[in-house]
């Protein structure tokens, strides 16, 4: 079957630079945090709506409510002279005083529509100080003949810095227009009818253009209607996927624990039971008949680590190859330098391969590795290009691979006859989740931490108490500890308690300047964020100013304190994620959350869950639970397995939308409308594979 997206699909594939309003700065910033074509922005969905004609009396209402008000304009104060200051309106609305502020104001706009005695209608968030009413920067004004112009259900999206609500609004807006208009039903007849879902399209724009409070009331139908979607596309993928790469293994490996065992002697701890268990799972599988495909999931710091090695050296005894492939370049040295360490009474050759390698060196690893000298070969994506060849791979593992896509997956796959895979990771995916986003990966999980780790001591503080963190991390600096502290890259444009990464090091650095603040994010060039990671690794800085960069899985056990500014704004298993960068040794670790002015209830009740818990999968489950759709940003993964529209349907029909597919599979019944499902999620490379 050879597979290509529809072709009346196209303009949903199309760039979001087509649509007016997106230039390439703007584009720039979507690109990174929704995506880059107009199907992209369809699904970044809105997270709640507000009825902006809905208004209490001035003296009901809250500061920060957003409301809809008739104001008589009394007086301008211009910023002509000095334009740093704000142009100010002051009016007057229901015995109230009211200021309209406008910052960065420049031009004539305002003074010539909006003169002394007219009346204005002005739509915003407010701020109250005593009798005075401040609109700051206001959504909306008009004068008051046009306050049609202002719509009265409006959409709020999660937003990232330089892109405001009415932009994403207006360019959905068109987005929307480009859905083709016939598109057909993939979800069972039955299914739609029992459960009165609309069709994917009124679902779409009844989600981002509500005209009614019909269709603020369905919101949730919508969503779950589009979650059924995702799932089930999902799923058609995962089935696919699974039929084309199911192959009988007739070389199966002898049990041989040998090499493994002689490696522990020089550890100075043992295995946990748990770590044990998994073990055994691994060996039964490269034992039997069948190709071993298992993702191993253990919470940040249950030491995976060592049980994929467990696995690798049993393929090596078997006179095999192995390849472990991980997303950093940081990771992969750690791993290469521990497993150097641990197998060193082995005669094995460990080689690692990143593109810090130069040339020669790099021919020369290549070569021995084509030649079967190399056993074991680690490395970052490196390791799927065209050039590295195996004599005889035996098994492939895959770190942190909720980093990867399945492509690069079966890339490895393919460099090998019935190579066993193992997946590690620890993102925990809740227990009722993982057999929907894994497929029919086998599961094997490390329940139980070792037996040396303090608990991390969590604390939430308010971000003024910054002045008191300091003092705290300047004893512990003192002390020889080291500092993570991570802040969201990404301010928004809203709220103004952010304070930007590069803010944050500016501050740190002055006041700490003896330890060496060190910078790593995600828009460095890669290089120079390793290198800096790397000094603070090597004691040459103790406090790594960081974006959530660090959360994969980088091992630095002398580092005992992080600090999460404006954690709200980060999902829970995100936050134990980055939580899970210390605790690393026996020392006693800390974890100290803060969070901005605007927090809402739910955000935290999420950070007591922090707090009070340290269990992974009983985190990944409430993240779940209390997410308020869109609440948090969502941290885009290259893996396959992204869901953006998970929370929003319940169990029974995940099930459900597996069951569809394996038997749409099985029986050789994907038509045309599941192509298009499958087209609509980007999950078409799994239905590529089968060309
Ligand atoms: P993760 O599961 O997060 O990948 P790692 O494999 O990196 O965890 O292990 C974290 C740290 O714990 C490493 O320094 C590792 O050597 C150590 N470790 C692994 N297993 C044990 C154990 N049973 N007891 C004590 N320390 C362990
Ligand atoms: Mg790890």
């Amino acid at each position: 079957m050879k597979f290509q997206r529809p072709s009346f699909l196209y303009p949903l594939f199309s760039e979001i630079t087509l649509i007016p309003g997106i230039g390439p700065k703007t584009f720039k910033l979507l690109e990174n945090k929704i995506g880059k074509n107009v199907i992209d922005l369809l699904f970044h969905l809105p997270h709640t709506v507000i009825n902006r004609l809905n208004n209490l009396d001035l003296k009901h209402c809250p500061t920060n409510s957003i409301i809809t008000k008739k104001i008589l304009i009394t007086k301008h104060i211009s910023n002509f002279y000095n334009s740093r200051r704000p142009y100010k309106l002051i009016g007057h609305c229901e015995n109230f005083e009211i200021e309209i502020i406008f910052f960065n104001y420049k031009g004539q706009y305002i003074e010539k529509n909006f003169p002394v005695n007219s009346v204005v209608i002005v739509s915003g968030k407010i701020n109250r100080f005593n009798e005075i009413i401040k609109f700051t920067n206001p959504d909306y004004i008009y004068e008051v003949s046009q306050i049609k112009k202002i719509p009265k259900f409006e959409p709020i999206y999660p937003l990232t810095a330089g892109i405001n609500n009415k932009l994403l609004r207006k360019s959905i807006g068109h987005a929307i227009k480009l859905i083709p208009p016939d598109l057909p039903e993939w979800i069972p007849k039955k299914v739609i009818l029992e459960n009165n879902w609309p069709t994917f399209s009124e679902a779409l724009k009844s989600i981002h253009i509500p005209n009614t409070m019909i269709e603020v009331d369905n919101r949730s139908l919508y969503l779950q209607r589009l979650s059924f979607d995702e799932v089930f596309a999902n799923q058609l993928g995962m089935q696919v996927y699974k039929k084309k790469y199911q192959v009988l293994n007739v070389n199966k490996n002898k049990r041989k624990t040998k090499y493994f065992k002689k490696c522990l002697e020089n550890l100075n701890f043992n295995l946990t039971n748990s770590q044990n268990e998994c073990i055994e799972d691994l060996y039964s599988d490269l034992c039997s008949k069948t190709q071993m495909k298992r993702i191993l999931q253990g919470d940040v710091g249950s030491g995976k680590t060592i049980v994929a090695i467990a696995a690798i050296l049993n393929v090596i005894e078997n006179s095999k190859q192995a390849a472990l492939m991980a997303p950093t370049e940081l990771l992969s040295t750690q791993h290469y330098n521990f497993i150097k360490n641990f197998t060193e009474s082995l005669n094995i050759k460990v080689a690692l391969l990143t593109s810090k390698i130069d040339k020669n060196e790099r021919i020369s690893i290549l070569n021995k590795i084509s030649n079967g000298y190399i056993d074991i070969v680690i490395g970052t994506h490196s390791l799927i290009s065209d050039r590295v060849k195996f004599n005889n791979l035996g098994i492939a593992v895959i770190d942190e691979q909720h980093k990867f896509g399945v492509i690069q997956r079966s890339k490895v796959l393919a460099k090998g006859e019935n190579v066993h895979l193992l997946l590690l990771t620890a993102t925990p995916i809740p227990r009722s989740l993982s057999m929907t986003v894994y497929g029919d990966l086998d599961l094997s999980e490390i329940k139980e931490k070792p037996k040396n780790r303090k608990k991390i001591i969590t604390k939430i503080l308010p971000l003024e108490k910054y002045e008191k963190v300091k003092m705290a991390i300047s004893r512990a600096l003192e002390n020889k500890e080291k500092i993570y502290w991570v802040c969201p890259l990404l301010e928004e444009t809203e709220t103004l308690d952010l304070v930007s990464l590069n803010n944050r090091f500016k501050i740190l650095t002055k006041s700490f300047s003896k330890f060496n603040p060190t910078l790593a994010h995600g828009k460095m060039d890669n290089h120079e964020r390793e290198k800096s990671i790397e000094r603070f690794f090597n004691n040459k800085s103790r406090i790594l100013i960081a974006s959530t960069v660090i959360e994969v899985g980088i091992d630095i056990p002398d580092a005992t304190i992080i600090i999460i500014e404006n954690a709200e704004r980060f999902g829970l298993a995100q936050l134990h994620q980055l939580r899970g960068r210390v605790g690393r040794s026996s020392l006693q670790s800390y974890c100290i959350l803060m969070y901005g002015k605007n927090i809402s209830e739910i955000g935290k009740l999420r950070l007591k869950t922090m707090r009070d818990t340290d269990d992974g999968f009983f985190i990944a489950e409430k993240d779940l639970e209390l997410r308020g759709p869109g609440e948090v940003f969502g941290t885009r993964q290259s893996g396959e397995n992204e869901l953006k529209l998970l929370p929003f349907i319940d169990k029974e029909k995940l099930i459900l939308a597996k069951d569809f597919a394996i038997d749409i599979v099985s029986t050789n019944n994907l038509n045309f409308e599941h192509e298009v499902l499958v087209s609509l999620f980007n999950k078409d490379e799994y239905i590529k594979l089968m060309s």
